[in-house]
């Protein structure tokens, strides 16, 4: 700024030089003009006061030349200066004022992140500043229309869940799908587990709130939910694999012309490693007809199982949930298999539920068989296959 202001100085003094060369100095002209004046209407005589007059008016004329000079000069030094800052300003400004800009589905924007939350060993929560937008007429009919992908995010309620968005490791051009929990007026959240050896992950775990940003693109539409496409939905998930989970859960219980009733089964290592936990437990409590969520706990002693269980359901009913309908969270040990799946009263095949599942490969393998890609769903195999269910009836994330 200094620079470009002393420059602008700099220029309106050489520019001003130059325009005293260029033209015929006005006091010159002046003092010319008076002296030929004087010459023809003066003799001897009069010399003394024509000398004194022409001094005067030689005085006058430099006063004039000055202040003309200094305004001409300032005039100069301003524009410069000014043009100098716009100039400076069109090139620094998005460094000096980033723009905050919102997702979108085809570009790569900048979000800088705000803050981070740990939230148990290997998974924190990132804050992501986003900016809001109004959505068109025309975006919110696309959200609408069976071609929802290329929509451009807004608040909560207008983005389809449930979906995710790409975040981009630049320096290895890698891009893995993340899915917030939360959009915001001005930002969104995720919870990102962090893979020791993982690209992306141990990328955004590295970041550091204040000074780094990601660069992401979406929302993508992970699955083309619509309000009551089932009666019943059974969510199989591990995890953070709970996250897209969550996302449509919300949006079922948010939404009062959708009558689905949900029945979650979430698998977690510790009951330590619980995501969400005590949000999924206030909306079971919201909602206790309409959503069971259901914990399976590897590592977890007969001890501190019921602990689990008495969070949700206090003592006094016997441990039934349904009893009461306090709540509806209860606690199984071990893996997701079919005999838990049946504890937790899952609907039965040819009660045409539909069955989503997220979680780790392994997981997802053998409940449902392998997801081969993005676009290519698989054969339906392993647990949920020998259970009789179709594969119209489930999806894998
Ligand atoms: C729709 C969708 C939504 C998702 N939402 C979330 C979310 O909300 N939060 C979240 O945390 N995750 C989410 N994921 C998972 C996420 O996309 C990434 O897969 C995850 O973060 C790991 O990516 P990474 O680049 O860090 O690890 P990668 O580099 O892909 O590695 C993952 C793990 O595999 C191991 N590995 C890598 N390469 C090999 C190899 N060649 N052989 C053996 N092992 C290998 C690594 O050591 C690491 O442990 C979602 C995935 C999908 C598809």
């Amino acid at each position: 700024m200094v620079l470009l202001a002393s420059l602008g100085l700099r220029t309106a003094r050489f520019g001003f030089r130059r325009n005293r060369l260029a033209y015929p100095p006005i006091q010159q002209l002046r003092a010319v003009s008076l002296q030929t004046s004087v010459s023809s209407i003066s003799n001897a005589n009069t010399n003394t006061n024509v000398n004194i007059m022409t001094n005067k008016s030689k005085k006058k004329a430099t006063f004039d030349d000055n202040t003309e000079r200094w305004v001409m000069r300032s005039l100069v030094a301003v524009t410069t200066v000014v043009v100098g800052l716009n100039i400076y300003w069109e090139i620094y400004k998005d460094e000096l004022y980033p723009r905050q800009l919102s997702l979108e589905y085809y570009n790569f924007n900048k979000f800088p992140l705000l803050a981070v939350i740990p939230v148990t060993h290997d998974t924190s929560l990132f804050r992501f500043k986003a900016a809001r937008q109004i959505p068109e007429q025309e975006e919110l009919q696309k959200a609408h229309a069976k071609d929802r992908r290329n929509l451009t995010l807004t608040t909560n309620e207008l983005v389809p869940a449930p979906n995710h968005i790409i975040i981009k490791d630049d320096t290895c051009q890698v891009g893995r799908a993340y899915t917030p929990i939360s959009y915001s007026r001005d930002y969104f959240d995720l919870l990102v587990k962090k893979y020791p050896d993982g690209s992306v992950s141990s990328m955004i775990h590295n970041l550091i709130p204040g000074k780094d940003f990601i660069l992401a693109r979406g929302p993508i539409l992970s699955f083309p939910y619509t309000e009551n496409m089932a009666d019943h939905i059974v969510m199989i998930a591990g995890g953070t694999g709970i996250t897209p989970m969550y996302q449509l859960i919300k949006r079922i219980l948010k939404d009062s012309t959708d009558k689905t009733s949900i029945s979650l089964i979430y698998g977690s290592k510790t009951e330590a490693d619980i995501l969400l936990g005590n949000e999924l437990q206030i909306l079971a409590q919201k909602f206790p007809d309409r959503l069971k969520v259901n914990h399976v706990v590897q590592n977890i002693s007969s001890n501190e199982l019921p602990a689990l269980t008495r969070v949700a359901v206090p003592a006094d009913n016997g441990g039934d949930a349904n009893k009461t309908g306090l709540t509806n969270l209860l606690a199984h040990r071990g893996l997701i298999d079919e005999k838990v799946l049946i504890e937790c009263g899952v609907p039965r095949p040819d009660e045409n539920p539909l069955v989503l599942v997220c979680g780790p490969d392994a997981m997802v393998e053998y409940l449902a068989g392998e997801k081969r890609a993005e676009n290519n769903q698989g054969p339906l195999k392993g647990v949920l296959a020998k259970m009789g269910y179709t594969t119209q009836q489930v999806f894998k994330f």
